[in-house]
């Protein structure tokens, strides 16, 4: 176990003076655990401190459909608020709706999503486990992509500060050689993806010979295309029932109300609208928890430009949307692009926002330059004019948009498994403790009366009742402040405030900071300065502009 000093705390929630004066050191309990291990505790963790349950777990749960507890819904919502601020909020020409979750079929036809919203499966014969053809390949990729890695890092040890990474991946034999081999695959699975050979696909696996994870043969069946989509009946009677689908993507409630928006908002492009709401799809494989599920819920919006301007603002969009990501204070080196080899039916430039989750670098937010295709086929399917007449230019024309594209989910995925951290404290013993963004965190305060008697209960409530307008507050007064102080830790509470026989005569509380354990006495006057300045969303929102 790798140990290192963190942080000082300093001691004495008793203490009458401040600042208090006692300090002693914490250590971190690094890497012990195996990311496998890692983030099966992450899982343990969200389930037991009420972040997310198995969908129907009585009955066993429904296979990769989730449901948020008391703290889970809470996080989730500030994502999703701070998502919805930073795009609507802050930027005059991007507005939001809440379209349905069901819409005319033909919506489907029009998007291509009824004929090509399709993933290549394969089944391993042995063990009768289903994979996706194009992950299997791309995991084989990014194992050549971490030799790559390991060579460049062994490299970067060995010469220091003269190292030229540029240099040593242009030169360096065996990395070139693993690099080409990379691009030779690549190029292979992208020509077989565009001309729909799937035998080709099923080719690359076996000449890659890459074996079932579970039975570990490379006994692969034919590759198949799979539709994504849900489909149900609408209508009472079964004659006059017509099948409709629940919507694979947020994105077309945007578009078929493309003009409603423009019109009745008066919106001049460029312009944006924006949505959050679910989607389902029914995923092939759906596992590695709530990555990826069949009901999840994205956060969209689609930028109206002018044709031809599109590049400049999808480059924009992704430095915007990567600025976003950075925001939240998550260490370097966590996100990062990854370019699309086989663009969508729709787009002509894509890429991924890539987040290091504890499986890997996976994608998390996609960003889309999707021409005219959607709007130009809804007004070809629905014979409706959804054209912008630009008073500029004097004429009428289909806009291009730009769309960025995140999973409310996989956020919170990548926010959980940055903040979870097992500690083990100087003095023996050991934490659990979510460092998630302060103005995040589904609790933002605990009022904790030390003991429940001498009048500091009614003190307690008379500062939660205070607080509690602003910020979601818990109040505790069972167990003793230690295991109270670990349970606010283990659902990432930023701030503990303990009222003590002092405050009754001097007014003063004890703040407690979850990530340092520091322990200062305040004035109970300042307790709402600092939570306001400590966990207001507008901090970091005043950063992005
Ligand atoms: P993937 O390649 O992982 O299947 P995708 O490229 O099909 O994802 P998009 O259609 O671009 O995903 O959807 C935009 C975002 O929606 C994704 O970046 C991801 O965050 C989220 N998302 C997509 N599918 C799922 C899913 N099954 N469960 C949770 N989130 C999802």
């Amino acid at each position: 176990m790798l140990k290192h000093p963190v942080n000082i705390i300093i001691r004495g929630w008793r203490c009458g003076n401040y600042p208090i004066l006692t300090a002693i050191y914490i250590f971190a309990a690094m890497a012990s655990t195996s990311n496998e291990d890692l983030f099966k505790n992450i899982i343990s963790h969200s389930r037991e401190y009420g972040f997310i349950f198995q969908s129907s777990e009585i009955y066993d749960g429904l296979s990769a459909v989730y449901d948020y507890g008391q703290n889970g819904v809470e996080l989730k919502k500030n994502i999703r608020d701070y998502w919805w601020k930073s795009m609507v909020q802050l930027h005059e020409n991007i507005v939001g709706i809440d379209a349905a979750i069901f819409m005319h079929p033909t919506t489907w036809k029009a998007s291509g999503h009824v004929d090509a919203f399709n993933d290549p499966l394969v089944d391993n014969k042995d063990s009768r486990k289903r994979y996706r053809a194009d992950v299997l390949i791309e995991d084989h990729v990014a194992k050549m992509e971490a030799k790559i890695q390991k060579e460049v890092e062994k490299a970067r040890t060995r010469f220091g500060d003269a190292f030229n990474e540029h240099q040593f991946r242009a030169t360096h034999v065996r990395v070139l050689e693993i690099q080409q081999k990379i691009d030779a695959i690549n190029q292979r699975f992208k020509t077989a993806l565009e001309t729909g050979n799937l035998e080709e696909v099923r080719k690359i696996i076996l000449d890659l010979e890459i074996a079932c994870p579970v039975s570990g043969t490379r006994n692969w069946t034919e590759v198949r295309q799979f539709n994504l989509m849900f489909s149900t009946q609408m209508g009472s009677v079964s004659e006059d029932a017509s099948t409709i689908y629940l919507r694979p993507e947020t994105a077309q409630g945007i578009f078929v109300n493309f003009l409603n928006v423009q019109k009745t908002g008066r919106m001049k492009i460029p312009f944006g609208i924006a949505q959050t709401g679910k989607a389902f799809r029914n995923e092939i494989v759906a596992r590695q928890f709530i990555f990826r599920m069949r009901e999840f819920e994205q956060m969209e919006m689609q930028y109206f430009v002018k044709p031809g301007t599109e590049m400049e603002w999808y480059h924009t969009w992704k430095e915007t949307r990567m600025n976003w990501h950075r925001s939240l204070g998550f260490p370097e080196g966590k996100h990062r692009f990854h370019d699309h080899l086989k663009l969508a039916h729709y787009a002509n430039a894509a890429c991924d926002i890539e987040f290091e989750f504890p499986f890997g670098f996976k994608e998390l937010e996609g960003i889309h330059s999707r021409t005219d295709f959607d709007l130009g086929n809804h007004e070809k399917f629905s014979g409706k004019k959804l054209q912008y007449f630009d008073p500029d230019l004097n004429q009428g024309y289909i806009p291009y948009v730009v769309e960025t594209s995140i999973g409310l989910d996989r956020m919170f995925l990548a926010v959980l498994s940055q903040s979870y951290h097992e500690e083990k404290l100087e003095d023996g013993s050991e934490r659990v403790v979510l460092r998630i963004p302060s103005f995040l965190a589904p609790v933002k305060c605990a009022v904790l009366p030390l003991v429940k008697k001498d009048g500091l209960p009614e003190k307690a409530r008379e500062i939660m009742d205070r607080i509690k307008f602003d910020h979601l507050c818990m109040y505790e007064e069972k167990d003793s402040i230690g295991k109270r102080y670990r349970r606010q830790d283990a659902i990432g509470t930023p701030f503990c405030i303990t009222i003590d026989h002092e405050t009754l005569q001097d007014n003063s509380v004890t703040i407690r900071y979850r990530d340092t354990m520091l322990q200062e006495r305040i004035p109970v006057t300042q307790v709402e300065e600092i939570l306001m300045e400590k966990v207001d969303m507008a901090t970091p929102l005043r950063q992005l502009t």
